[in-house]
């Protein structure tokens, strides 16, 4: 799963990475809706270790264009997962509160503490690409910003944080069809907003804003992934993958009983 990696330093040009990629996982129909099972129950045992350890603290964040696939992921990966050691935070438009103070305040009080995953639902990059984009503050202000989110996440690496960061990579024609299922679904209807129409048409710029922000703040202590996500089963599959990967190689332990067990026996 190496390949999904952005390596610092290193030039991205997001027409080269396929979103439609199945190189490591070519599952039949039936298989895939089975393959992700046994995932879900290897990451459910990792965060039930995770969480009785409480040694480490994990951050996962999520972005994305609209309906490119961050809520379904976020419930299908962590299907079965404890909800008392996993917390999500969604970032959408600041409230006048949140825009008085510095755009990293409302983002670090939700990074975990020791034994939990904090999971992103988009995260302080939206100050680079929607607010760059759509011109929220000037170019002096948001290029600064690569190296302060850098400063950031090395911060929360050396306190004891793993970072992983996902960028769920599909293609324009896949978003029309999921906006085109939006429109078409009454349970689906409520979300999608006209204003997804007024992103959209500003793709381009945003596959800049992306492509800048994974060049320059995939590090060595929080990299960056870009995840070829057309295929919903497929995108599982490879973020488990990764997930599971990062957590096996903290090499986690029950801890040990407080007391000495050796001789008690219940009555
Ligand atoms: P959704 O995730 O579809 O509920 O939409 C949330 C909206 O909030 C998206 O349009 C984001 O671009 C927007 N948003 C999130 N963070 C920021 C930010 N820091 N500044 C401006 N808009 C933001
Ligand atoms: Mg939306």
């Amino acid at each position: 799963m190496d390949k999904y990696r952005v390596k610092p330093g290193s030039k991205v040009n997001l027409k080269k990475w396929d979103p439609d990629d199945r190189s490591e996982f070519d599952l039949s129909k039936e298989e895939r809706d089975e393959a992700l099972y046994p995932l879900n129950r290897k990451l459910e045992t990792l965060q039930e270790l995770l969480y009785a350890e409480g040694k480490h603290k994990i951050l996962i964040v999520f972005q994305a264009m609209d309906a490119g696939g961050k809520d379904g992921t976020i419930r299908q990966v962590f299907e079965g997962a404890n909800p008392q050691g996993v917390k999500v935070a969604s970032f959408k438009k600041p409230t006048h509160k949140e825009l008085s103070h510095d755009y990293l305040w409302r983002v670090h009080k939700h990074t975990p503490a020791n034994g939990e995953i904090a999971i992103f639902n988009r995260s302080h990059y939206e100050d680079v690409l929607v607010v760059r984009v759509e011109d929220l503050v000037s170019k002096k202000v948001w290029k600064k910003r690569y190296e302060h989110i850098n400063n950031f996440e090395k911060m929360l690496a050396d306190e004891g944080t793993t970072i992983l960061k996902f960028y769920l990579n599909i293609s324009k024609d896949e978003q029309k069809e999921r906006f085109e299922e939006r429109l078409d679904k009454k349970e689906k209807n409520w979300k999608f907003s006209l204003g997804d129409l007024e992103v959209r048409k500003k793709w381009n710029n945003y596959m800049k804003a992306y492509e800048d922000m994974l060049e320059k703040t995939s590090t060595k202590y929080a990299p960056w992934y870009i995840i070829p996500s057309n295929r919903k089963w497929y995108r599982n599959l490879v973020i488990a993958s990764i997930i599971i990967d990062k957590l096996e190689k903290l090499k986690m332990e029950f801890p040990e009983p407080q007391d000495d067990l050796s001789g008690v026996r219940i009555t």
